[in-house]
């Protein structure tokens, strides 16, 4: 019989945990196929812990646990659960139940078929979220879709069930960094994202604010294009455009009024400030590769393991 993985990332979820466990059984008991849980507690201050290990008490066989020793964070969470898992197929869900376990069935059934490789989720409406966190969304994906070449479906969710061939090729990519959206995009083969409307979490709170948002974004740009490197070429050739053009202005200016020159401090104080204000952009673009390549040389493991069951 096939085995099911299923990779669950907890943060603080004692709330959600319990409601999450009894609706993902009931959508799983329709699988022909045996289900394995991983539950990555990642850091969790409340009971979390105490839940999955409470989970897995009761159900003796199927619920497996890694916990870390602080918080890492969901993209960690995500590559230890994938790591530990031992499915034919594996699937990732949030704890919140904002992925609809009932999509699980139909993933497998695609998966099954040989049809695809990975199936995915995608909300095609963002009912109950935020205007402003929506709209920095779409822009998100416009941005990223320009700048590079690897192509991330807007409205994606991390939600997905993968063959087995799919997860090995997702953990040969053992960056410090990682940017899942980008990756699974990045490794290719045959994905189908089926629909779904928007829900909203079933207890506590999202663990995203708008500048952890900015900053996910801002690090995936960077995580997979190079074009915010070529920014500081075009900047430098048109400012260096402007001021020879600026020139020609000042002899001819010498010429035709040869007073007029003498006025001309204030304007260069503003064109100083500016030049070095994009010189103090481009070099700041420049130190976040750095820093990239820098924590990628210390060979840091991703997580840290408290414990494992
Ligand atoms: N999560 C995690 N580590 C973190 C933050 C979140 O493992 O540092 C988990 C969280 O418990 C949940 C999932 O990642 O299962 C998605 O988190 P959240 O619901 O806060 O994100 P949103 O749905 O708002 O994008
Ligand atoms: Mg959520």
């Amino acid at each position: 019989m096939a085995k099911v993985s299923i990779i669950v990332p907890c943060f603080n979820e004692e709330e959600a945990l319990p409601l999450f466990f009894s609706a993902t059984k009931k959508a799983t008991s329709k699988i022909p196929a045996e289900i394995e849980y991983w539950f990555i507690d990642d850091g969790s201050k409340d009971k979390t812990l105490s839940i999955i290990q409470k989970l897995r008490t009761q159900n003796d066989q199927g619920v497996h646990f890694i916990s870390f020793s602080r918080n890492f964070g969901k993209e960690a969470a995500m590559y230890a659960g994938l790591q530990a898992a031992t499915g034919d197929y594996v699937a990732i869900m949030d704890a919140d139940l904002q992925d609809p376990p009932e999509l699980l069935q139909q993933m497998y059934v695609l998966l099954k078929n040989d049809q695809y490789d990975c199936v995915g989720a995608r909300r095609i409406s963002r009912t109950g979220e935020g205007k402003l966190k929506s709209f920095f969304a779409k822009l998100f994906y416009t941005i990223i879709n320009c700048v590079s070449d690897t192509k991330i479906v807007p409205d994606v969710r991390d939600f997905r069930m993968m063959t087995r061939k799919f997860v090995d090729s997702v953990l040969q990519l053992p960056e410090y960094h990682r940017f899942s959206k980008g990756i699974f995009s990045w490794v290719g083969f045959k994905t189908k994202y089926l629909t779904y409307s928007n829900r909203n979490r079933v207890a506590g709170n999202s663990h995203w604010s708008i500048w952890g948002l900015f900053r996910y974004a801002l690090d995936g740009i960077i995580d997979f294009s190079a074009a915010p490197l070529s920014l500081a070429i075009w900047l430098g050739l048109g400012s260096a455009f402007i001021s020879f053009v600026g020139l020609i202005v000042v002899i001819i200016r010498h010429f035709v009024n040869p007073q007029a020159s003498a006025f001309g401090w204030s304007s260069l104080v503003c064109i100083l400030l500016m030049i070095s204000g994009v010189q103090l952009f481009c070099l700041g673009i420049a130190g976040k590769y750095i820093g990239r390549i820098y924590l990628q040389a210390k060979h840091r493991p991703v997580y840290i393991v408290k414990s494992k069951k």
